[in-house]
């Protein structure tokens, strides 16, 4: 007998059982060692910032990241189970199946199985949402929701999603199923349109269906913010202030919109922490972030990376091995191309009879068998991701020493990292791969203040 070579279904279980299993390795080495070296600098406040954060917001910190890291670490464990569960055990050629059976093939069979994955997994995750919400934030003093409020979130947001989800889903898998071995490239155009009329409609009909947002009323922040942003250059539409305290006690400013629908929105937490000078600041690295281009970089990069991926995509989808080595059966006539061309010979009403007895479509398989698997493979590229982000986030710093005061910015900073309880004491490594800000330290240093003077309140 010839030895026969390797199968290529066989060869992509391997790869993909590897990537998967040195990911996990790569992630409980990462956060055991950030676990290590909080826990090693708990006893002492790091000397650069003695003078500004107390002993025990400092032991806050590392306490609140231990808890997320080691909670992260069992998320995580579940979460390769579940993958493995949906691929390579079999559980989303089961639903595949059942669903067949049920309903037939068709538009009406794919979409219900996107729907039946999208919900099965969300309820999987719920327990863990929960434990994070009302366990660790509640222990640490910062959620601010209660059971009703969870729900209420949890219900919009699935009625959102599917108002949203599955209308751009039919259009992809139509552009499958009906334009040739070029449909990526349209799927991709109506991918990117999807996300350009999300980040249109975000601020004005999404974001409010859970914030509240009024006009800042402060008049003298008001005029404050205003001429620093005269002072940059910028027209905004607004400035807001959203009631960020209804879930959490964290802060945070941001920028939303394009053109001139931008606007300015503060979380009120940020607005009750921090004194006009630093509010100026925050807002100045903001600015920062669009004098820079940042937000236009990111979108770039995400519309290459995942035409990229549609592309890719649309290579897999015709490999019957994608299917066959991620635990999945396709239709019979992607499996044996020869029936395919045995059924175009028969007369089409009888071709026809026999495509949708054996299900001709895996197109919503190979989406979502694309979704599970890709981020195991992205997941590699974190690092270069994280460090892009991090040379973006002191290049507003920067923007912001120029146009606000240094010292604001240095104070500020501090406050927002003592009130998010991010630890002042990382590990350098996991700071290398992982962290899309600079940890405190190094973004003082930058700004030339080591640490904030005694007193800045
Ligand atoms: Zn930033």
């Amino acid at each position: 007998m010839e030895a026969s070579p390797l199968p290529p279904s066989f060869a992509l279980t391997v790869l993909f059982a590897t990537a998967l299993l040195l990911g996990l390795l790569t992630k409980f080495w990462l956060a055991t060692r950030q676990i290590r070296h909080i826990a090693r600098h708990r006893a002492t406040v790091p000397a650069a910032f003695s003078s500004a954060v107390s002993l025990e917001a400092h032991q806050k910190a590392a306490d609140y990241s231990v808890t997320k890291l080691r909670f992260g670490l069992l998320e995580t464990a579940f979460s390769s189970v579940v993958l493995l569960a949906w691929t390579l055990l079999g559980g989303l050629d089961a639903l595949n199946q059942a669903l067949l059976s049920w309903m037939g093939p068709g538009m009406g069979q794919q979409l219900a199985l996107i729907t039946a994955f999208v919900v099965v997994g969300g309820v999987i995750e719920l327990p863990f949402s929960l434990y994070q919400t009302f366990v660790i934030e509640q222990r640490f003093g910062f959620n601010k929701m209660n059971l009703k409020l969870w729900i209420s979130d949890l219900v919009k947001g699935a009625l959102l999603g599917a108002a949203l989800g599955l209308p751009i889903a039919a259009l992809v898998l139509w552009f499958m199923g009906a334009t040739g071995a070029l449909w990526w490239l349209w799927a991709w155009c109506a991918w990117m349109g999807f996300n350009l009329l999300l980040l249109w409609i975000y601020p004005t009909f999404i974001a409010p269906l859970f914030n509240k947002f009024q006009p800042l009323q402060d008049e003298s922040l008001k005029a404050r913010v205003t001429a620093l942003m005269q002072r940059c250059g910028f027209q905004a539409q607004g400035l807001y202030v959203m009631d960020g305290s209804r879930r959490s006690a964290h802060a945070n400013a941001y920028f939303t919109g394009f053109g001139t629908a931008k606007r300015v929105v503060f979380f009120d937490t940020l607005l009750n922490k921090l004194s006009p000078g630093e509010v100026d600041a925050v807002l100045a690295h903001e600015l920062g972030h669009f004098k820079h281009k940042h937000i236009l970089k990111r979108i770039v990069t995400l519309f290459a990376i995942s035409l990229a991926g549609f592309a890719l995509l649309g290579w897999l989808a015709q490999q019957p091995w994608f299917y066959a080595g991620l635990g999945v059966t396709p239709s019979l006539e992607l499996l044996a191309p020869a029936l395919g061309a045995a059924l175009s010979s028969l007369p089409p009403e009888v071709a026809r009879g026999f495509s949708s007895a054996l299900g001709t479509s895996n197109d919503a398989l190979a989406l979502l068998l694309f979704l599970l698997v890709s981020p195991v493979f992205t997941f590699f590229i974190t690092p270069l991701m994280s460090r892009g982000s991090r040379k973006h986030e002191f290049e507003a710093d920067a923007y912001a020493a120029q146009q606000a005061q240094p010292a604001d910015l240095a104070s500020a900073l501090l406050k927002l990292y003592e009130d998010n309880a991010s630890t002042l004491t990382p590990d350098p490594i996991y700071v290398a791969f992982y962290y899309s800000h600079p940890p405190a330290s190094q973004r003082l240093a930058r700004l030339g203040v080591n640490a904030a003077p005694q007193g800045a309140a």
